[in-house]
C-alpha cells in the first residue's frame, strides 16, 4: 500500500483545525488504496492550534503533530514538514482550507501516471484584494524575465510532490527559502490541475505587505543575480553620459569662458549620480546580507515536539 503524506503547516489555526479534519478525512475515504498521514507543522502557534491537534491524535494515529521551537514562517515549517514527511509521495497543503483538499484525489490521479509535481494552479482567486492581485501578477511577470528557470504564475505550493522530489528539496538547506522557485529549480516531471481558490475557511490572513515586500525580495536574489548586471549597466551609462557632458563643459569653457551659470546641471548630476549610486550599493548590500546569513550556516529549524517526544537539538532527522 502507498502512502501518501499530507504536509500542513500551521500558525494560530485553532479555528480552522475542526474543518480540515474533516475535509481530510472526507478525502482519505474517497482514496481508500492508500495510507494516509497528517503531518502538522505547528508553526509555534500561540493559540490553542496544537491542542486542538493533540485532541485529534488521540482519537486518530494518521495525525502527526511536528512542533517548531518558535515561529520560523512558512517556507520553514514546509521544509520541516518534509524531513519529517514518510510517504511514497507528499502534498503541501494549507490549514486554511483555501486549497480544496478534494484536489487530492485528482492529483494522485496524475501521480499514478507518472508525473512527479502535480501543482494546483488557481483560475481565480476570491477573497484577495485587486492590488494583492496586480502586484503578484506584476511581480511574477518580472521575475520570470531576469531567470531562466521557468516560474509557474498563480501557483502556491499546494501540491503533490513524489518522493524524488521531496528528496531533491530536502537538499536544499538555504537559509532564505522561496521555496516556489525551487519546485522550479529541481525539475522533473510536472503537471498542472487548475482550481478556484477558495476565501479563508475561517481566521485571518497571516501575510501583510511587509512580509510579501520581503518574500518578493528574497524571490530575486536568490534566483537571479540580474539586478547586480543592472547596476553595473547603469553604472556604465551614467559615467558614458557624465564623460560625455565633461568633455562639452570643458570644450564651452575653453571657447566661451566659464559664466559661473550652471548651478542646476550642477545640482542634477549630483542627484542623479548620488540616487543610482545608492540604489546599487543597495543591490550589492541585499546579496550582501544573502551571503552573510547562508555563510552562519545555521541548521533551519528546532523542533520542540514530534508527536508526544521531545526532541533534542542534536537529533538530526534526514
Ligand atoms: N503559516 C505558517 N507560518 C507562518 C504563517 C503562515 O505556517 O508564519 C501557514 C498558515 O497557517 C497557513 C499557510 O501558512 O496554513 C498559509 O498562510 P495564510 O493563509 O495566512 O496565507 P495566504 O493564504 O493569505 O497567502
Ligand atoms: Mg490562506
Amino acid at each position: 500500500m502507498k502512502k501518501i503524506t499530507i504536509v500542513i503547516p500551521a500558525y494560530n489555526e485553532e479555528e480552522v483545525i475542526g474543518v480540515l479534519y474533516e475535509a481530510l478525512i472526507a478525502m482519505s475515504q474517497k482514496l481508500p488504496l492508500y495510507a494516509f498521514e497528517y503531518l502538522f507543522v505547528d508553526d509555534g502557534s500561540a493559540d490553542g492550534t496544537l491542542m486542538h491537534l493533540n485532541h485529534y491524535r488521540q482519537k486518530d494515529q494518521r495525525v502527526q503533530i511536528l512542533a517548531l521551537s518558535r515561529n520560523y514562517g512558512k517556507e520553514t515549517a514546509m521544509i520541516a514538514g518534509l524531513d519529517y514527511a514518510t510517504g511514497d509521495a507528499v502534498v503541501i497543503l494549507d490549514a486554511d482550507l483555501q486549497d480544496p483538499p478534494a484536489l487530492i484525489e485528482e492529483m494522485v490521479y496524475w501521480w499514478e501516471q507518472g508525473y512527479d509535481d502535480v501543482y494546483a494552479k488557481r483560475r481565480s482567486r476570491k477573497g484577495e484584494s485587486w492590488l494583492k492581485k496586480i502586484t503578484s501578477q506584476r511581480y511574477y511577470a518580472m521575475l520570470q524575465k531576469t531567470t531562466r528557470i521557468p516560474l509557474q504564475r498563480d501557483t502556491g505550493d499546494f501540491r503533490l510532490l513524489d518522493r524524488r522530489c521531496v528528496d531533491a528539496l530536502k537538499q536544499m538547506r538555504e537559509t532564505q527559502r522561496y521555496t516556489k522557485g525551487l519546485f522550479s529549480w529541481i525539475g522533473y516531471k510536472k503537471k498542472e490541475l487548475l482550481f478556484d481558490r477558495q476565501p479563508r475557511a475561517a481566521g485571518k490572513t497571516k501575510w501583510n505587505y511587509l512580509n510579501l515586500i520581503n518574500l518578493a525580495i528574497e524571490g530575486f536574489t536568490s534566483f537571479t543575480t540580474v539586478p547586480l548586471r543592472i547596476s553595473t549597466v547603469a553604472g556604465f551609462i551614467v559615467s558614458i553620459i557624465a564623460f560625455i557632458y565633461m568633455i562639452v563643459i570643458l570644450i564651452k569653457t575653453l571657447l566661451f569662458g566659464s559664466d559661473v551659470s550652471g548651478y542646476p546641471s550642477l545640482m542634477i548630476m549630483i542627484l542623479f549620480l548620488g540616487g543610482i549610486q545608492l540604489i546599487s550599493l543597495g543591490v550589492i548590500g541585499e546579496y550582501l546580507g544573502r551571503i552573510f546569513n547562508e555563510s552562519k550556516n545555521r541548521p533551519l529549524y528546532f523542533i520542540d515536539q514530534f508527536n508526544d517526544k521531545k526532541i533534542d537539538p542534536q537529533q538530526k532527522k534526514n
